[in-house]
């Protein structure tokens, strides 16, 4: 897997002391920054420290097997904005790199609140994830928005267990039971960060339910 991350942090070189300091506990195999340098920090076959507690389709020691790309952005905390061109540039070059090393598929190309919804938000909703697709990394899709009423928080039945499993069936650690609880909201958030980027609200609208379907395909085929 390949777990993408923004630093959160007021500027890159704080980010890279904090990566580098062994009290931090915290370290990524990459580092990209704003202009598009790259700093290697962890060679890709030794564990880095990104992921903390996390899930995707099964696997718990996310840790163990990905690479952690920490890309430098002040994040919601500090002032979120875009992701420059120099940067984007960069973190699509890795990737090919990267993936020329491992075998890493585009459904395992990934963001931090994709494997830790309910802890995390990064790399955050302005993250180009289409681009990256465009240049070959990761799944994107555009479908037609799905006829029928929104799901939402406190709904509960059919539709809601059949919602569920398709994001269970992606990969996300969600409850499969019936009820659109909170926790199945926190869910669908971070589903909307990485496919559905204008709206991230927690609502399974017509729009959010066909992308879900539209990347269950791709990642399928
Ligand atoms: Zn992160």
């Amino acid at each position: 897997m390949i777990v993408l991350h923004y630093t959160g942090m007021e500027g890159g070189p704080a980010a890279l002391q904090r990566l580098c300091d062994p009290a931090a506990k915290v370290s990524s195999h990459y580092l990209v920054e704003e202009d598009g340098r790259v700093f290697a920090l962890v060679p890709e076959e030794r564990r880095a420290w990104h992921a903390g507690v996390s899930f995707w389709a099964g696997e718990r020691d996310i840790n163990g097997l990905s690479i952690g790309v920490e890309i430098v952005n002040p994040g919601h905390e500090f002032g979120y904005r875009a992701f420059p061109e120099a940067q984007i540039a960069a973190v699509i070059a890795l990737l090919g790199d990267v993936r020329g090393r491992w075998t890493v598929p585009d459904a395992r190309i990934l963001g931090h609140s994709d494997v830790a919804p309910a802890r995390k938000t990064d790399p955050g909703e302005l993250f180009p994830w289409a681009r990256l697709a465009a240049a070959g990394h990761g799944l994107w899709a555009e479908p037609d928005p799905a006829p029928g009423p929104p799901l939402r928080e406190g709904d509960e039945g059919g539709p809601v267990l059949v919602f569920q499993a398709g994001l269970a069936r992606l990969g996300y650690d969600v409850p499969r039971s019936g009820l659109y609880d909170a926790d199945t909201a926190t869910v669908v958030r971070a589903f909307q960060r990485h496919w559905r980027q204008t709206r991230c609200d927690g609502v399974a609208d017509g729009e959010t339910r066909a992308r879900l379907m539209a990347i269950l395909r791709l990642a399928s085929a």
